[in-house]
């Protein structure tokens, strides 16, 4: 299937369509947290018993973007992925604060990844598929990494659509056991480890976003896969850590993420493979 217009062509049109979802997606990263954080306080607030004067509408489409200076509310033509950015050398045009750069490269990450789907799938059920994974599992990467955080809001859905996409034949790699028994055996393995530690070390290692996430990434890319991307996530994960304690760039608490090594670790997977990812960590 395609638009006929070459399969560079189709591809190049799904870089662009991710352009623009990326420009979301750095919307959805910032606020989801920061909405979660509102209801938590309101449900805290109802139990107590006190009433709950429900402030201005705050959600992934309104209010519209803002610069965090100086309240500039930032005009579509200056909110164009990448253009807009480079042509504003990544300033505020109102008062001159300095955007981080992350904007413009998850832009540019969720192109990236949109044209790789696409190239590799053409326009299919398969290749939209795995765009939607990707943005998905993104997300979850940028929110746990800011905030240790990985929203039900979206380790769940990613569960639900890797079985579907499994159910409905879309996903080549897997069929519907496999991507079951992935799902399973992914949260019962974490869930596990998390006990054992817990009862041992008296702490806690991870979260049950963790174990969703790794049963998310079972049901996209079956049982057999859920050794090699632990191993790698494992690894680049100590690794990374092992970093930070040097540079004594570790955060308060010595809390290292997990979810963006997993995360890592489903990217390594749709790109080259689960069992490539064994030769790449030596086995
Ligand atoms: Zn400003």
């Amino acid at each position: 299937m395609g638009l006929g217009l070459g399969p560079q062509i189709d591809a190049m049109l799904a870089g662009f369509l991710g352009l623009l979802i990326g420009s979301f997606l750095n919307v959805v990263v910032y606020r989801l947290p920061k909405m979660m954080e509102r209801q938590w306080a309101e449900e805290c607030a109802e139990m107590m018993g006190k009433s709950v004067d429900s402030a201005e509408a705050f959600n992934l489409v309104v209010p519209r973007s803002r610069c965090s200076n100086c309240g500039y509310l930032i005009p579509w033509y200056e909110n164009i992925p990448i253009v807009s950015y480079l042509f504003l050398r990544g300033k505020c045009s109102a008062c001159g604060t300095r955007y981080g750069l992350r904007y413009p490269v998850v832009e540019a990450t969720v192109g990236a990844l949109f044209y790789f789907c696409v190239w590799r799938w053409s326009w299919s059920p398969t290749a939209l598929a795995w765009c939607g994974f990707s943005a998905a599992l993104l997300v979850l990467a940028l929110i746990d990494w800011d905030t240790t955080l990985l929203p039900d809001d979206i380790t769940l859905p990613l569960l639900w659509a890797g079985l579907m996409t499994a159910a409905l034949g879309w996903n080549p790699a897997v069929n519907l056991p496999t991507a079951l028994w992935g799902a399973v055996v992914g949260y019962l393995s974490l869930w596990a480890v998390y006990w054992a530690f817990k009862l041992v070390t008296g702490k806690e290692g991870m979260g049950y976003g963790d174990f969703k996430l790794f049963a998310a990434l079972g049901a996209w890319f079956g049982w057999p896969a859920l050794v090699p991307i632990i191993l790698m996530a494992s690894v680049i994960g100590a690794a990374t850590g092992i970093a930070m304690k040097f540079s004594s760039g570790l955060r308060e608490g010595g809390y290292v993420p997990f979810g963006p090594f997993l995360a890592g670790a489903g990217f390594a997977a749709l790109f080259f493979g689960p069992q490539a990812i064994l030769r790449f960590v030596g086995l």
